[in-house]
């Protein structure tokens, strides 16, 4: 139900924050925007001729203005919305400082028509630089017009800092997308110059607007997050950890449907992804985010992007929470292409298998039956090139690999001993050999550290080797997991301890030197995540030292071992560091850049 617009009591004017509204044309287009989705608009239509600057209109078929109001409206501190400061505690619209209009009609030349619903015809006013220039009516369906011409006409100095038209009309339809991932019911068009720029329907959901806004294709990729608690929801669709950006271009937070910046949101959406990214990389992600409103302040600054909660804590844990938890499932949507025949997915082939296999771990660190079939490899510095693709793949069995499938193996390629190239369905995915193999040690390592204790293999000599006194001291603290890992150790007196057996999926040579790495990382570790477990810690550092490395020669068992295997564990998408194990080409992609439609 439409209410009156009122002026604000002064007392509650001035406690409005106060400030610039309209700081810049993007700014004039969000509030105009707001106006129309809180007069319940169904459809919205934006038309901007040439810049924001120059020409903006926007056309909605909300409840509209009674002609009586229109004055009212451009009036400061005058609003429909809200009565009292309280109300803020009730809030439901976007706008209550009824600013917005005034503002924008002191520094253009505005014209505004409006038909109230139930009204015969539409009453208009024009305004140049906040002084009324005419009054009149229109014919015009129920529902409101805004026009604004050249803003900042009267405000040179502010017109000079202006940033350039592009760029605010860049951001204008972002701003346009965002407020339609918050109104999926609302139609939206954007025209400039009479160029259709975007057209988007009434949805019935947020993943349907998802597909209007960024194809099918890449909407149902996004993975769905939700929770709720003690009256606070959200709802998320999360991008895949592969499409993550170098900036939070991609994230839109829209906190009971308002467009808002959120710091405090980026972390929780940080934490949730995880060691799925690695540093320095934002997921894409929208979320939306429902609190009852007396416990959120929305009056902290004029252009109203950012609000503040009574409590950030629980808001954090809710969100990080409920996107963790279908991105821990998260298991690629490949399917291995077998001579051109399509297997079933990796993931689900893995799943068949007895759990333990994928983390039993053959000699050679890779494969545990082509390497009890193979002799011991050399040492890494000693190797040839890697054999053609055809004649290990005939006589390695594969290890750990389904043998229901009996199936022609894929084809893998290593390319500069450092990238796995392996074709799947609708494209390539590109492996990096190190980091791949680090998920996987990792994981293998956390379930030892948590399990039964795992036998290592038994040195034929035994390695003594004399640490650093730190590094003794780091192996009588990290005793029993180290045991756990495979390590049997004895203590010869500091700093001297004998290797007797260590872990059974290691490639490395030098038994001592691999202890000593691993401890070094460890403590240096633990200055970087003081906060971290020391199992953890361990387990991070093991797989990092114990990993094959770039550079290392692999046979097409290795690669297809370490491809199955990287794509069992839980986490396939990021090393424990964070980095990414993989990165995905899209046949669409190739060719569109062959020229091939
Ligand atoms: P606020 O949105 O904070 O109330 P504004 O200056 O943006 O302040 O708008 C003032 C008033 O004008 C609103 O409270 C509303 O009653 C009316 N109004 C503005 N735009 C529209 C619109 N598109 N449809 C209906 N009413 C509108
Ligand atoms: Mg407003």
């Amino acid at each position: 139900m439409t209410r009156p617009i009122r002026r604000l009591a002064p007392e509650t004017a001035s406690r409005i924050a106060a400030g610039e509204v309209v700081e810049r044309p993007l700014s004039a287009l969000k509030e105009v925007v707001e106006n129309a989705l809180d007069a319940a608009a169904r459809s919205i239509e934006i038309r901007v001729e040439r810049a924001l600057d120059h020409v903006f209109q926007v056309a909605d078929d909300g409840e509209g203005i009674a002609s009586t109001e229109l004055e009212l409206a451009l009036e400061r501190h005058a609003t429909s919305k809200i009565g009292s400061l309280d109300e803020l505690d009730r809030l439901t619209s976007l706008g209550f400082r009824g600013e917005a209009l005034p503002s924008i009609a002191a520094v253009s030349r505005l014209r505004i028509t409006s038909r109230a619903r139930g009204a015969d015809e539409a009453a208009c006013l024009a305004v140049d630089a906040g002084t009324l220039v005419s009054r009149g009516t229109a014919a015009r369906a129920p529902g409101t017009t805004v026009e604004v011409r050249e803003l900042f006409f009267n405000t040179p100095a502010r017109r000079k800092f202006l940033s350039s038209a592009t760029g605010e009309l860049r951001a204008a339809l972002r701003m346009v997308e965002c407020y339609a991932l918050a109104f999926p019911e609302v139609a939206f068009r954007f025209l400039v110059d009479e160029r259709e720029r975007l057209d988007w329907p009434a949805a019935a959901s947020h993943r349907e607007r998802a597909r209007a806004i960024w194809g099918v294709r890449h909407a149902d990729q996004l993975i769905e997050a939700a929770g709720g608690r003690d009256g606070f929801e959200v709802e998320a669709l999360l991008g895949l950890p592969e499409h993550a950006r170098t900036t939070r271009e991609g994230q839109v937070f829209l906190i009971n449907r308002r467009w808002v910046a959120s710091p405090m949101l980026g972390q929780a959406l940080r934490k949730a992804y995880g060691n799925l990214l690695p540093n320095g990389r934002y997921p894409a992600a929208t979320v939306w985010l429902s609190v009852p409103p007396e416990r959120l302040d929305v009056n902290v600054h004029p252009t109203k992007r950012e609000v503040r909660f009574a409590d950030d804590g629980p808001v954090f844990s809710l969100v990080a929470g409920a996107c963790a938890r279908p991105l821990a499932q998260l298991h690629p949507p490949f399917t291995v292409v077998r001579g051109g025949v399509a297997e079933p997915r990796w993931a689900d082939r893995v799943r068949e298998r007895p759990g333990q296999e994928s983390l039993r771990l053959g000699s050679g660190a890779l494969g545990s039956a082509e390497r009890t079939a193979a002799p011991a490899p050399p040492a890494p510095g000693e190797r040839g090139p890697a054999p053609p693709a055809g004649e290990e793949a005939g006589a390695a069995p594969g290890a750990g690999r389904s043998s229901a499938a009996g199936a022609q193996e894929p084809e893998l390629w290593q390319l500069h001993r450092t990238y796995i190239l392996a074709p799947v369905r609708g494209g390539l995915v590109i492996i990096d050999q190190h980091a791949a193999h680090e998920r996987i040690l990792y994981e293998a390592a956390r379930a030892r550290l948590e399990g039964a204790r795992t036998a290592g293999q038994q040195l034929l000599f035994p390695a003594i080797v004399d640490l650093t006194r730190s590094q003794f001291d780091l192996v009588l603290e990290l005793g029993p997991w180290l045991e756990q890992l495979g390590w049997s150790l004895s203590l010869l007196g500091p700093p001297t301890v004998v290797i007797q057996g260590m872990p059974a999926d290691v490639r490395r040579e030098d038994p001592g030197a691999f202890l000593q790495d691993v401890l070094d990382e460890v403590s240096e570790d633990a200055s970087r995540h003081p906060h971290e477990d020391v199992a953890e810690r361990l387990a991070r550092s093991y797989a990092c030292h114990a990993a094959i490395k770039a550079g290392d020669p692999l046979t097409q068992a290795e690669m297809s071992g370490l491809v199955d295997r990287l794509f069992a564990t839980s986490l396939p998408h990021g090393d424990p560091h964070g980095r990414v194990t993989f990165v995905q080409l899209d046949l669409d992609e190739l060719h569109r850049r062959f020229g091939r439609g």
